[in-house]
């Protein structure tokens, strides 16, 4: 199988935006001028980011609360089998915080799996550090983990992109496939991209084993699809 999988984590894995949840619940107020900022474009993730962690006030045991409250998408660790059994090598690539997806996945089964995304660290007095070791200059996307960079670490293999948002646009457009939800929709239909919408993970079961041309091995939910997208077509027509 040539395939990789680089599969976003806010509102693809997790139901909601963790990094939201996180400030609406230890941050000063002021996060939302900082969001308004980004949202006008007239900064990027990375450095919104950084200045929202800026205002969090939590102990570690008041963030380890947090987390446990976060609710994924459970059909994502059969998924995550079924492409362990096709040997596809994923990468949870998140412009959202290290420290919540490794706890998240942790939680769920799942922490073997590899992780690019911000590093969130305790400075002490209940303050927290944002840095961001996969972030790229060289992209548009001015995002705190460029993604395509990420993807084209593998030339080798061919990507499919797994996504819900605005931090997966420089990566959806380099790949060779996405699954979309939410706002990456329009994105793809408006730039073109072979894409099929998503649902949630046992929808992308199928939809995975269709890409690979394979007999699906998963039946949880997969008996609720009934109309299957025309992939090859949308690939190789
Ligand atoms: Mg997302
Ligand atoms: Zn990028």
């Amino acid at each position: 199988m040539n395939w990789q999988l680089i599969v976003d984590f806010d509102g693809t894995i997790s139901l909601k935006d963790t990094t939201d949840l996180l400030l609406k619940k230890f941050a000063d107020h002021s996060w939302h001028a900082i969001e308004a900022e980004w949202h006008s474009g007239a900064i990027g993730s990375r450095e919104c980011m950084m200045r929202q962690i800026d205002l969090i006030r939590a102990t570690p045991d008041e963030m380890d609360a947090f987390v446990d409250s976060i609710e994924i998408d459970w059909h994502f660790k059969s998924f995550i089998r079924q492409a362990q059994r096709y040997s596809l090598p994923v990468t949870i690539v998140s412009d959202g915080l290290d420290y919540v997806i490794n706890s998240v996945l942790r939680r769920a089964g799942l922490d073997g799996l590899a992780v690019n995304a911000n590093h969130l660290s305790y400075k002490g007095d209940g303050q927290w550090r944002l840095s961001s070791p996969f972030a790229s200059n060289s992209c548009h996307s001015q995002s705190g983990t460029c993604k395509c960079s990420i993807a084209a670490q593998r030339r080798d293999k061919m990507t499919l992109v797994i996504g819900d948002g605005r931090s997966d646009r420089c990566v959806a457009e380099e790949a060779d496939f996405v699954f979309a939800k939410s706002g990456l929709i329009q994105f793809c239909e408006e730039k073109q991209l072979p894409f099929t919408p998503f649902r949630d993970f046992s929808h992308a079961s199928v939809l995975l084993a269709d890409l690979l041309e394979i007999t699906p091995t998963i039946s949880a939910g997969a008996s609720s699809v009934t109309e299957k997208p025309a992939l090859k077509e949308t690939i190789y027509g």
